[in-house]
């Protein structure tokens, strides 16, 4: 039995695609490509822009072409958000929400046994468990993702996730200790703390555990070099928390705080719970305290309401602040949030504009970043061969630099390797290792 998936959205939705994975390939499957033909097709959806349904329904097309008569389940927060309009696309036999994809095996082999569509979707604003979905075996050995959170309880007016995944709920500490020993022993030298909101880990919890005391505890596992924090919300930083994360050794200094728009006027009604100020004060004391940090962002042009006046705020701001990489993205309305209903919706050419002026900016920037380090030894923990019989092999140091060095022989993968960044280009570096 072979079974395909194709993941759209964010890394929380690609470390579950694993996970789920991996339930079938205890049940005896063997994982395909998903333009192969298959006797299951998994769909991990998105619904963070209206792209992600469209794009869920071509992908779910295309698996129907592919074999008429396998079994398609549809998963994930599209599924969780419309349950009925997933279950009317044709061809699709199983739809399970956001919560539900840890029992995929069953429900999967339930439909092909009754030859019956199964909508499994369970209430996720009143439910409050952290779903147990995890990776025992890794395809790539250098970087393991490891979902600590789920859940949000913001409610930032463009975003449909507190509606597609609950409220925040958080795996215990104690098995995300556990889990991160058994990857030490698989061999994985980084980890990556992943979440919807993972800033807020622990909320839910009993005694006053944060993500600090977790970045803490993985110090003292052995074999663990590197713990990556990914995207963070800027609020997280408070000055003790910057003062306990400033002694931590393993702890990769890259943080990706979202600030999505540089206007305090933009911010107000995208609902986001900083100023500027505040979020200038915060990268201004991550740079003090990690002199080579690297802050990257995310950025949404096109906001209901955005003029000229504020977008040129957001570019002063951005211009101003110089972060070594942005995401840029053109509002798009998600039906069901604030923002879809919001008046002055901004014309589309004046989106692509606004875009392209920020990407223009992020190449400077970003590039002036990676010129810093010219002539620097860096360490670089190399991930695989660029491509086959290249012998140059690329991977990231600590701050999040892509660097791709010769080498004569794929030995350096999965180490850290003491690297000479020896030439700058736009979006990595060219380094040298040093024997
Ligand atoms: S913080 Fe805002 S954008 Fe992020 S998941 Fe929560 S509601 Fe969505």
């Amino acid at each position: 039995m072979k079974v395909a998936f194709a993941t759209l959205g964010c890394r929380v939705n690609q470390y579950e695609s694993e996970a789920m994975a991996e339930k079938f390939i205890r049940e005896g499957y063997k994982v395909v490509d998903f333009n192969e033909v298959a006797d299951v097709y998994v769909i991990n959806t998105c619904t963070v822009t209206n792209m992600g349904d469209k794009k869920s329904r071509q992908i779910i097309g295309r698996a129907r072409r592919l074999n008429e008569t396998a079994v398609i389940a549809v998963v994930g927060c599209y599924s969780q958000v419309a349950p009925k309009e997933v279950s009317t696309i044709e061809g699709v036999d199983v739809v399970l929400g956001t919560r539900n994809k840890g029992e995929i095996v069953y429900w999967v082999n339930r439909a092909k046994e009754e030859r019956k569509q199964i909508v499994k979707v369970n209430e996720v604003m009143k439910n409050h468990s952290f779903e147990e979905l995890n990776i025992e075996e890794y395809q790539d050995k250098t970087r393991a993702f490891l979902k600590i959170q789920d859940g949000c309880n913001r409610f930032c007016s463009y975003c449909l996730i507190p509606y597609a995944r609950g409220g925040v709920c958080s795996k215990e500490p104690k098995k995300v200790l556990e889990e991160i020993n058994k990857l030490s022993s698989h061999g994985f030298k980084e980890i990556i703390l992943s979440g919807i909101h993972t800033a807020s880990y622990g909320v839910d919890l009993e005694g006053n555990v944060t993500l600090v005391d977790i970045l803490e505890s993985i110090e003292e596992i052995p074999g663990i070099e590197r713990v990556r924090i990914g995207s963070i919300d800027p609020t997280f930083f408070t000055e003790d928390v910057i003062d306990r994360m400033s002694r931590l050794k393993k702890l990769c200094h890259h943080f990706h705080l979202s600030l999505q728009s540089g206007c305090d006027e933009t911010l107000k009604r995208m609902n986001r719970r900083y100023t500027i100020e505040q979020y200038e004060s915060i990268v201004n004391a991550l740079r003090e305290t990690f002199k080579d940090v690297s802050i990257t962002t995310d950025i949404i042009v096109g906001f209901p309401g955005e003029t000229e006046k504020e977008f040129e705020s957001t570019y002063e701001f951005l211009n101003r602040i110089k972060l070594s990489k942005m995401h840029v993205f053109k509002f798009s309305p998600r039906k069901g949030t604030k923002a879809a209903e919001m008046k002055d919706q901004v014309d589309g050419n004046i989106k692509e504009e606004r875009s392209n002026k920020v990407i223009e900016l992020n190449r400077m920037n970003e590039k002036a970043f990676i010129k810093k380090f010219l002539d620097e030894e860096v360490k670089v923990l190399y991930e695989q061969e660029t491509y086959e019989g290249s012998n140059e092999y690329e991977g990231y140091t600590e701050n999040y630099i892509k660097v791709i060095s010769l080498y004569k022989n794929n030995g350096i993968i999965g180490n850290i390797v003491k690297t000479k960044i020896v030439s700058c280009e736009e979006e990595f570096a060219l380094g040298q290792i040093i024997q």
